[in-house]
């Protein structure tokens, strides 16, 4: 292979999946190289007592940017997977009171007037229309566009630039902006929980987040198969033109020659040269010398008090009684403020919110069951897998707490040992290093949050970025538009150098040269 056409993708995790797809599909060679043994990095699934459990993504949202990506390979999304709209989004409990959220908004607001009232309806129908004016004012010049800063993006606004930041809500808290809407605390605790799709807090983070509560609302899908079939597809997507995958491969080091990206050395010694290096591992990698102290300096360092939420993570083949379960299930807390507090200060909530994904069920299928299906249960943690790994007695006081919150609103879950895999803070840490655990990159607290994740570029020519800890954020169609962002700046880049220095490329990357340079 040229080195000169070559690209290596550390990671094979949504970012690295997409990035391989779409360079493969631009004629480049690619070589994807994977610690775990097979595709999908936080889209995993895990063993649970003899059948495999999706054990991170479940809720599928913003299709599009799938269709988009299959749609440039010269394929459809549709030939892969069997995709199914939900109708309920989700269940929501706070003890014996419910709410559905539906794919249908009047359905939703009816919902919502016969739990708090006719004006929460209204409220909701404001509510929905602000998110959505937010989302479509960033979509374009923020979420699908470059990394920048707030002139930047205020000059991508045009000449409404200024008027439309302040319009996004960008200097108050969610918490705050949904007391514009709804004076029932449970609809604002609901309705806050967004923040946790990117690991961050509603008391914390900017007004602007209401628009994950939009891309929601635009549609979920279900995955027959369940979510890690996506990975499946998009490896086959970069197979089919040509894309070469490697698993347990762990990537040493990031190689710099003359200074650029040149390739990798794997922890088996291998050294595999390239013109382009493409790291889906967290940014905080780099910055944390995972791949060598050339690369250190690559993204800025962004500090462990900025890192978003980690989480405890049940994935179990169990049974459930006394509480109508869907797809997807939210049990509130009964003190949102004390429960962001303790996450705050680096503490388990004691009474956490809890998430249940039956992934058996479809989207509005609450029948009983007679025997045993599989859950996936998440209560979030403090990202301190590093510094501060749950103790066994930790660990089984969340579980405590977790089943707590459960029987709150009359559901008792069994899950027997033997059929239930629990990850924990400390072994996302283990899985994504230098994280603590985090699991969205650094969190989304202050205004400013959103521009000081990586773009796709580095301070190391040659070198990218693409996941869901950079720019546009975490999710799985962020993860993706991350990706496509990061195949655009390494194209345009490779464009250039060859038109304004066609005899800077060579020809090959040596072995010698590239050891030389990436021990010194
Ligand atoms: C429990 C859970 C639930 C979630 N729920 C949702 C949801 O419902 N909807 C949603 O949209 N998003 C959800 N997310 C977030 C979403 O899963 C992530 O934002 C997205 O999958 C991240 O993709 P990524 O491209 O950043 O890659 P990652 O998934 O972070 O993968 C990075 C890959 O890099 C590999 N790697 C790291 N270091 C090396 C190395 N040295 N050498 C080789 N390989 C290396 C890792 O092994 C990994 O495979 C959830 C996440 C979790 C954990």
């Amino acid at each position: 292979m040229a080195t000169q056409n070559h690209a290596v993708i550390v990671g094979a995790g949504v970012g690295g999946l997409v990035c391989a797809a779409l360079l493969a599909a631009q004629g480049m060679g690619v070589t994807v190289v994977e610690t775990a043994a097979g595709p999908g990095g936080k889209m995993r699934e895990v063993d649970a007592g003899g059948g495999a459990v999706d054990a991170g993504p479940t809720v599928f949202t913003l299709r599009q940017v799938f269709d988009a990506v299959f749609d440039a390979c010269g394929d459809s999304l549709d030939a892969h997977l069997t995709l199914t709209p939900a109708t309920i989004l989700a269940r929501h409990a706070w003890g014996d009171d419910r709410l559905d959220l539906f794919a249908d908004p009047a359905a939703s607001a009816a919902a919502i007037g016969d739990l708090a009232g006719a004006r929460e309806a209204a409220g909701y129908r404001a509510f929905r229309a602000e998110a959505q004016r937010i989302f479509e004012t960033l979509d374009r010049p923020f979420l699908q566009a470059q990394q920048t800063n707030p002139l930047g993006l205020t000059w991508r606004l045009g000449w409404r630039g200024f008027a439309d930041l302040n319009r996004i809500r960008p200097y108050e808290s969610l918490w705050r902006a949904l007391g514009d809407h709804f004076r029932d605390p449970r609809l604002r605790q609901l309705f806050g929980r967004y923040a946790t799709y990117c690991g961050s807090s509603p008391f914390q983070c900017p007004g602007t987040l209401m628009l994950v509560a939009h891309v929601e609302a635009a549609g979920v899908w279900l995955i027959e198969g369940g979510m890690h079939r996506l990975a499946l597809a998009l490896e086959a997507l970069a197979k089919r033109n040509g894309a070469t995958f490697r698993y347990g491969a762990p990537v040493a080091e990031i190689l710099v020659d003359r200074g650029r990206a040149a390739g990798v050395v794997l922890a088996s010694g291998e050294r595999i040269a390239a013109r382009a290096v493409v790291c889906n591992a967290d940014p905080a990698a780099l910055a944390g010398g995972a791949f060598g102290a050339g690369v250190r300096r690559a993204v800025a360092a962004q500090p462990s008090s900025r890192r978003s939420l980690s989480a405890l993570v049940w994935c179990a083949r169990g049974t459930a009684a006394g509480f109508p379960l869907v797809r997807h299930n939210v049990f509130f807390s009964r003190d949102s403020a004390a429960e962001f507090g303790a996450l705050a200060g680096g503490r388990l909530a004691r009474d956490p919110s809890v998430y249940v994904c039956a992934q058996d069920r479809a989207a509005c299928d609450a029948a009983p069951r007679t025997g045993p299906e599989r859950f996936q249960i998440i209560v979030n943690a403090p990202p301190t897998g590093d510094t501060h790994p749950l103790t066994q007695a930790e660990t089984d006081q969340c579980t405590q707490s977790m089943h707590a919150t459960l029987t709150y609103a009359g559901l008792t879950l069994d899950l027997p040992a033997a059929a239930t895999a629990l990850t924990r803070p400390q072994d996302f840490h283990r899985l994504f290093p230098r994280t603590g655990g985090a699991l969205y990159g650094p969190d989304s607290h202050g205004w400013a949050a959103s521009f000081r994740r990586p773009g796709s570029r580095t301070r190391i020519p040659g070198l990218y970025c693409a996941g869901g800890s950079t720019h546009p954020g975490a999710g799985v169609p962020m993860a993706a538009l991350s990706a496509r962002l990061a195949v655009e700046s390494l194209l345009r880049d490779r464009a250039s150098t060859v038109s304004s220095h066609p005899v800077a490329m060579p020809g090959g990357m040596s072995t010698r040269s590239a050891r030389t340079v990436g021990s010194a």
